[in-house]
């Protein structure tokens, strides 16, 4: 039997369908197109991601699915390995060609991505990818990087006619061999965490650029305010269900009525730090498992899991700490700088080694981004070398950040009855002032994990700094220097 030619669009975290470099491509081919999205098992059971994650993908596929409908297409959501599916989608059709984005991901991903071009390339199948956003595959330093950005960024968009469209029609009895079964799990919205979806998206663009961004840069460091002054656009993005290019496009569009210049402007740095932290990914992807400046190898090398149950759990006994982990794990997110706190908790007040925090936060941040997150995580914990030290003061993040204490109290129940002048160090309150205020500290709110923050904070900045000085740090920055920051002319 002679098999239809087809090509397949390959959706990743590019949940969108417009400015889509393969579906355009694919729409120009001459071929008729499978679009697909593939949940696979193994991603799925990866440590670091969770069900918020898949409900996300979840809900941004059912709006393409809606979008597609009216145009008489269809999406084809399967759950299975992707090898798996290919070889079974090959035995009904004759998959000439597979286009898709090219993913700056995990190991698993990148590594899925090796099995696949020699799948494909054994099969004869093409395989056309497309960058992501600005970031390019193979870079050895970055001359020029930032002028390529300014150049990707204001390029024409790939504007898909969706009635133009040839997609290949098919039955959900006609695939039955495929596992199309999505677990229930992934299905049901959660109305604590951000909805997927490219109109969820552009709704919270639209009222960043002409109203929100007044407030971004007053309210960026305080977690409760910087959960409607900063743009919330990270899962969005992280998702595809926008691109960078399409954001950035838009406020440019619109800069001129907006009613904060500055605060869109260091909203766009922001975006172009996007990009450079994948970029540092994708050239260094080893920094998933290992200190991006191997001279600091030798450091944190005990472990105390009570104490890091206590951070993961957020009952470390200080309020902003467990406040901001209890905030993240029931909405999937937290404003930059008490991202920068947790994590520099973990690792130098209670000097714990940074890779199994790193995971726990993988799978509450709805926008988790491997190349930002495995970056950041790394310069918070003091270990790229490159980058100045800072060690928090939970208690004065507090009261810098919270100074009366509502998000304290939203997040940390036990210490709604504190006032705001003993809620920061509540282990300070008198046995009177424990019960006057119904909280006995060990009992009601425990104990803070450590006694001294000025103990904790002498000993990881004395044990850095002096390892920044040591010859194998510098030779290591020399590297990181070269490769992954713009030469000085
Ligand atoms: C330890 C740690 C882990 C982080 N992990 C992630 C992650 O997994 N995914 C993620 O998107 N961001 C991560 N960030 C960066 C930052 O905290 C979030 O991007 C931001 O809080 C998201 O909120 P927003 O969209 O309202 O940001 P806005 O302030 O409105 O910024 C707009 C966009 O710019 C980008 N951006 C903002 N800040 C940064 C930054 N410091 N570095 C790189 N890009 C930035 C994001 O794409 C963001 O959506 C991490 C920060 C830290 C300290």
């Amino acid at each position: 039997m002679n098999k239809t030619a087809v090509n397949i669009v390959w959706f990743k975290r590019d949940l969108r369908l417009q400015d889509h470099a393969p579906l355009y491509n694919a729409s120009q081919s001459g071929n008729p197109s499978i679009l697909l999205y593939i949940f696979e098992p193994s991603l799925i059971s990866d440590p670091h991601y969770d069900s918020r994650h898949w409900t996300f993908v979840w809900e941004s596929l059912k709006e393409m699915q809606l979008k597609l409908e009216k145009h008489g297409h269809k999406l084809l959501i399967v759950c299975e390995e992707a090898e798996e599916i290919f070889r079974k989608l090959s035995e009904l059709w004759q998959i000439e060609a597979v286009y898709s984005h090219r993913e700056t991901g995990i190991d698993l991903t990148y590594k899925r991505d090796q099995q696949m071009a020699r799948y494909f390339a054994n099969e004869g199948v093409e395989w056309h990818e497309y960058p992501t956003n600005a970031v390019q595959r193979g870079l050895k330093n970055r001359d020029g990087w930032r002028k390529s950005w300014n150049e990707i960024i204001k390029s024409p968009q790939q504007k898909v006619d969706l009635d133009r469209l040839a997609v290949v029609e098919f039955t959900a009895q006609s695939l039955r061999r495929l596992n199309q079964e999505i677990p229930d799990v992934f299905m049901s919205s959660n109305a604590a965490f951000q909805t997927g979806g490219e109109s969820e998206a552009w709704r919270l663009l639209e009222s960043f650029v002409h109203k929100r961004c007044s407030d971004y840069n007053a309210s960026i460091s305080a977690p409760g305010p910087a959960r409607t002054g900063c743009s919330r656009l990270s899962p969005y993005i992280t998702w595809g269900n926008l691109s960078i290019r399409q954001i950035v496009q838009y406020m440019d569009e619109h800069y001129s009525d907006a009613p904060s210049k500055k605060g869109l402007r260091s909203f766009k740095s922001r975006l172009g730090w996007h990009c450079h932290f994948v970029q540092k990914f994708e050239s260094e992807p080893r920094i998933e498992f290992e200190n991006m400046n191997r001279g600091f190898d030798d450091i944190r090398t005990d472990w105390n899991q009570e104490n890091f149950n206590a951070w993961k759990e957020g009952r470390t006994g200080f309020p902003m700490v467990d406040a901001c982990m209890r905030s993240v794990m029931a909405t999937g997110y937290l404003n930059f700088r008490m991202r920068a706190m947790l994590v520099s908790f973990l690792t130098h007040h209670l000097w714990l080694n940074w890779p199994e925090g790193s995971l726990h936060l993988a799978r509450q941040f709805l926008d988790f981004e491997p190349g930002i997150h495995y970056s950041q995580f790394q310069m918070q914990a003091g270990t790229m070398g490159v980058n100045t030290i800072r060690i928090y003061n939970p208690v004065k993040q507090g009261m810098d950040h919270d100074p009366e204490g509502e998000f304290i109290r939203e997040w940390v129940p036990e210490l709604v009855s504190v006032p705001a002048g003993l809620l920061h160090e509540p282990w300070k309150m008198s046995r009177m002032e424990q019960g006057l205020y119904r909280c006995r500290i060990g009992q009601d709110y425990p104990e803070p994990v450590i006694s001294d923050l000025k103990i904790s904070y002498k000993h990881a900045s004395s044990i850095l700094w002096s390892k920044k000085g040591s010859p194998e740090v510098k030779e290591e920055n020399r590297r990181i220097l070269q490769m992954h920051v713009k030469k000085r002319s």
